[in-house]
């Protein structure tokens, strides 16, 4: 085989692992990969340098080229002074069948680069990437330099030198390319990854700015309040009336705070066990006053024995979220359903239905965004993202119904706990 198909095919061969590397290994199997990465490094970089080394050219007096050296180079500074190491060894022994002097100017001139890996790898990945790319390359241009010179000194021959010089370029090209394509596949996964963890980043850091904003509100109407409570002239309704405006706008600036606080919370250990029917018998007790204020009439249908996971407050909340909103859909009066049942593939559903003003699809739509309300002052548009977030912490599912005018259904589905030990 002549240089050109040798140093392509090698290349190739390069390239080709370190994609199915970083495609099964790393994004695959990460965990796996993250214990034993410099393992999982040394078996590519090893199974690379004998491939290379199986397809080589026999230059004359002792010299084979190949692109051995990019995996040695790269695994090393990626993978540290351990991976350079036994990289090293693989690459020295893997000589040995070729025989001749060979071995030794192998050997030196590993040696010397696998000082040099192990000198920068401890820098390397810290750099920039045309930092990297300078890096590997003049590795491969120093490693080319060696070769040529040792060629000249040890057997006096500077003939060769175009075939050298082709070598030479190759293998700088080669390292080049290997290097950067490594740095765009770990860029990517980086931002793979920097993108899921931003989808709740976000949500949370886009929330406490507006959060701020939304408590500074009430608190400044409050203020107001109270500066003109200062007045001793100020008549006994008036006074009243300022109160209550001041309570109720601190009351809201709570509301906001607390729906917020919910969201932002780490998720919780799912260990206990609470009861369905007793968790939304204790939320109804909490609601009955407001229901009865806008003359609501709480119906429940509610089956017994039923257990989820999870943290009682939570369900408490999201119950009490929907059946809010519920009450809050029918200002002047109507019915609320509340029943939970047992479904066929081990979950429990639970379903609040109202008979009040319902919503148009595109209202329906946009349910559970962050400050969606259609209650201007009266609102966070917090309620229920915060029930689909703690619905789906528990495993669950939230479905909503609703119709215009006529009214709206909430269907909460959630697993059962420990379903193999209720029946035994
Ligand atoms: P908030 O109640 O503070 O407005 P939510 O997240 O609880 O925020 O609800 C968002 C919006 O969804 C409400 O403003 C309302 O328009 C609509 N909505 C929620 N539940 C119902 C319901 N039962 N009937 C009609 N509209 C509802
Ligand atoms: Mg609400």
């Amino acid at each position: 085989m002549d240089l050109l198909t040798v140093l392509v095919l090698n290349l190739i061969f390069i390239l080709f692992t370190t994609f199915v590397f970083q495609y099964i290994i790393v994004n695959k199997f990460t965990s796996l990969y993250r214990k034993n990465a410099k393992t999982f490094i040394i078996i590519l970089g090893a199974i690379q340098i004998l491939f290379c080394m199986s397809f080589t050219v026999i230059g004359n007096k002792d010299f084979i080229f190949d692109l051995r050296l990019i995996p040695v180079v790269v695994g090393g500074l990626y993978g540290g002074p351990i991976v350079s190491i036994m990289l090293f060894i693989t690459v020295v022994l893997a000589r040995i069948p070729f025989g001749g002097n060979g071995i030794w100017i192998n050997f030196f001139n590993m040696l010397t680069i696998t000082v040099l890996t192990v000198y920068l790898s401890s820098k390397f990945r810290a750099f920039p990437l045309s930092r990297k790319l300078f890096t590997v390359v003049a590795v491969a241009l120093s490693y080319t330099v060696l070769i040529f010179l040792m060629k000249a000194a040890v057997f006096d021959d500077l003939s060769n030198f175009q075939f050298m010089l082709l070598y030479g370029l190759a293998l700088s090209a080669g390292i080049f390319i290997v290097t950067y394509y490594i740095e765009i596949m770990r860029q990517n996964y980086l931002l793979h990854n920097a993108v899921i963890k931003s989808d709740k980043i976000e949500v949370v850091s886009q929330l406490a700015a507006s959060v701020s904003h939304e408590v500074r509100n009430p608190l400044t109407v409050t203020r107001g309040f109270l500066q003109m409570l200062k007045d001793p002239t100020i008549e006994e309704k008036k006074r009243l009336y300022y109160l209550n405006t001041a309570i109720d706008e601190l009351d809201r600036a709570e509301t906001i705070i607390k729906d917020y606080l919910n969201f932002a919370k780490p998720q919780s250990e799912m260990d206990s066990s609470i009861c369905v029917k007793e968790e939304i018998e204790k939320a109804l007790e909490l609601i009955l006053p407001y229901a009865n204020h806008f003359s609501v009439n709480i119906k429940k249908d509610l089956m017994a024995g039923m257990n989820v996971a999870g943290e009682a407050a939570k369900l408490h909340q999201c119950i009490l979220n929907i059946i809010k909103n519920g009450i809050e859909a029918m200002p002047n009066g109507g019915d609320l359903v509340i029943s939970c049942r047992e479904m066929a593939n081990n979950h429990v559903s639970i379903t609040i239905e109202d008979t009040g003003c319902g919503m148009s699809p595109q209202q329906l739509a946009k349910i559970g965004e962050p400050y969606f309300s259609t209650k201007a002052e009266k609102g966070t548009g917090l309620g229920m993202m915060v029930v689909n977030k703690i619905i789906h912490e528990m495993g669950g599912t939230v479905n909503v119904k609703s119709k215009l005018n006529a009214g709206t259904q909430f269907k909460i589905t959630l697993p059962l706990y420990n379903v193999e030990k209720r029946e035994t």
